[in-house]
């Protein structure tokens, strides 16, 4: 039988311009239309698993407007329990400002609004006690991600962490970890090394941090999956014509939250979770991007 999944983590609206060049300091440039997505690292991974088919609560914080209902409709629509999510009167929700350039280069400016004022009081005793696995990302309060860390450990869940966005002080949180899923770039900041590092480095890098269980996401190159001492496994990516790679890591963490709670290896679940990944690559936007099973097994028919 699957078990739950918890996704404790971040809701955000992407407001999104392109524009020909990036203003410079002091400069004002027009832009295209605006475009509204629903994202944010913890309700994206929580709606690709969701959509998916896995039963899903996800814990967290958005303001009492018009984008936080938004975000509360997008993630109810894949299935995912948002009673769990608060909804605050005194803070806005979460926003990135994306602007996307001619080249398709982006820069990002993330107001945290909601997000953080998540507290470990918003994570009831029932949430997790009725869960097989945890994920995690970076876009909430540190002391949030500790607490339910610490009390998905006691209650036995496994406890993935996606330590995203990256900062060193996620070294302190490995200890509380069962598996690690970064991107090439966090996994060379974490350990030191260069970002097409070997993977028997990464291997040993991980093990010196101890951490036995890893997945590095390395886009169109697929993944590299660690687990203990079995030498670790190069998963090719699923060849796909890339429109917008905006949360297909998230996308691939739903997907492993899906299969590990379902009780596939480490390596079983990275093999599902490269074809989601690929399907979100795909497609524009972040949970607009994402797949049903039925659209999901279409695509990996063509
Ligand atoms: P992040 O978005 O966190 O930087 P990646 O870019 O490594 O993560 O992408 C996560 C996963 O999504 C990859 O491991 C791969 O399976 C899939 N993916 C991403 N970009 C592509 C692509 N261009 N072609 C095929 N699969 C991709």
């Amino acid at each position: 039988m699957s078990g739950r999944i918890l996704v404790v983590g971040s809701l955000n609206a992407d407001l999104v311009v392109q524009t020909a060049a990036f203003p410079r300091p002091g400069e004002t440039v027009t832009g295209g239309d605006l475009s509204t997505g629903a994202g944010g690292k913890g309700a994206n991974q929580a709606v690709a698993a969701g959509r998916l088919g896995g039963a899903v609560s996800l814990v967290g914080a958005v303001g009492a407007d018009a984008h936080g209902e938004l975000l509360r409709a997008s993630v109810a629509g894949a299935g995912v329990d948002v009673s769990t999510v608060a909804v605050r009167d005194d803070a806005a929700t979460g926003t990135a400002l994306i602007t996307v350039d001619a080249h398709g280069e982006n820069t990002i400016v993330v107001s945290p609004g909601a997000n953080g004022t998540l507290a470990p009081a918003d994570l009831p005793d029932s949430a997790v006690a009725g869960a097989a696995v945890l994920g995690l990302c970076l876009e909430v309060p540190e002391d949030v991600v500790v607490d339910a860390a610490q009390r998905a450990r006691a209650s036995g869940l496994t406890v993935v962490l996606n330590p995203s966005p990256f900062r060193a002080e996620a070294r302190g949180l490995l200890p509380l970890v069962d598996v690690l899923l970064v991107n090439e770039g966090e996994a060379a900041a974490l350990l030191g090394v260069a970002e097409d590092a070997a993977p028997g480095e990464l291997r040993d890098g991980f093990a010196a941090l101890g951490v036995a269980r890893a997945v590095v996401t390395r886009g169109a190159d697929g993944c590299v999956v660690i687990d203990g001492a079995a030498a670790p496994v190069a998963v090719p990516a699923v060849r796909v014509d890339a429109v917008d790679t905006t949360g297909a890591g998230d996308a691939f963490m739903g997907a492993l939250l899906l299969r590990l709670a379902d009780g596939d290896s480490l390596l079983d679940a990275a093999r599902f979770a490269v074809g989601v990944g690929a399907f979100a690559a795909s497609r524009a936007g972040a949970q607009a991007s994402y797949p049903t099973s039925d659209a999901l097994a279409a695509f990996l028919r063509r």
